[in-house]
């Protein structure tokens, strides 16, 4: 029922060169598949590059960040609308490294996805606990905070509309990857989090692991009845690795 979703998050890697080679490699890597959505999110400098490079493939574009206004003068910010004239259709919003090093929010995070809709992109909010969190036994308080308060100006028919992801801070590119069963246990509490406020909405709503994802754990990963999919970051960066890893092997 839902599609399994691969995102990449190339965070600050990759200038336009780089960016034009791997999508090179990737496609004919991937464009046999079916039943995927495949999503790179490169940095904006890249963005356009790949609009023109994923054209007829089955790659869709995303940013990794937005400023929630149409357009003004807000130096150094890109806006929905100009992601939009870029051919993104997803933005992930609320990475944990925008919320330890930019000052990101629950509630800015919860105006960027109510904007996000709004100019049709996919929201992709991130949510996950630190590890102090993890050992003084927080994870549930804390995510149940951060995604009432992220989706919290949404109304009925938006929910289903959006991607959680999971990104136990701990498990951030540090080689440590969340069990699958330690990952599912906290993407089904999720779910559970999301009904109480969507619904019936919530079993549409694709919930994607992150955390040192990579060949070798994808499929035991994608084997969880409540994960449905993965967001990629340094395995990513690589075309061999990122196409072993949206075909599960
Ligand atoms: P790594 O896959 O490098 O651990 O990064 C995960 C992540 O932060 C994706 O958004």
């Amino acid at each position: 029922m839902r599609v399994p979703v691969l995102a990449g998050n190339w965070k600050m890697y990759m200038t336009p060169t780089e960016s034009q080679s791997m999508i090179d490699q990737l496609i004919p890597l991937i464009e046999d598949l079916q039943n995927r959505k495949v999503v790179l999110c490169p940095p904006y400098t890249s963005l356009s590059v790949l609009s023109k490079a994923i054209e007829g493939s089955p790659i869709q574009l995303g940013a990794q960040n937005m400023y929630p206004v149409d357009e003004g003068a807000f130096t150094g910010e890109v806006s929905p609308k100009m992601l939009q004239a870029l051919q993104c259709s997803y933005v992930i919003i609320g990475h944990s490294e925008r919320r330890q090093y930019f000052g990101e929010t629950d509630s800015s995070v919860a105006e960027k996805t109510l904007k996000a809709l709004q100019y049709n992109l996919t929201p992709i909010v991130c949510v996950g606990e630190t590890l102090e969190q993890r050992e003084e036994k927080l994870t549930e308080p804390t995510i149940e905070i951060q995604i009432r308060k992220g989706l919290a100006p949404l109304v009925a028919g938006q929910f289903e509309k959006v991607i959680i992801a999971y990104e136990p801070v701990w498990a951030i590119g540090t080689g440590r990857t969340a069990s699958p069963e330690d990952a599912q246990d906290v993407c089904a509490f999720i779910r559970t989090i999301v009904a109480s406020i969507a619904g019936d909405e919530a079993q549409k709503v694709p919930i994607l692991y992150g955390g040192s994802v990579k060949p070798e754990n994808i499929k035991e990963l994608m084997s969880q009845p409540d994960i449905d999919g993965a967001l990629v970051g340094g395995a990513s960066l690589k075309a061999e690795s990122f196409a072993r890893i949206v075909r599960f092997e």
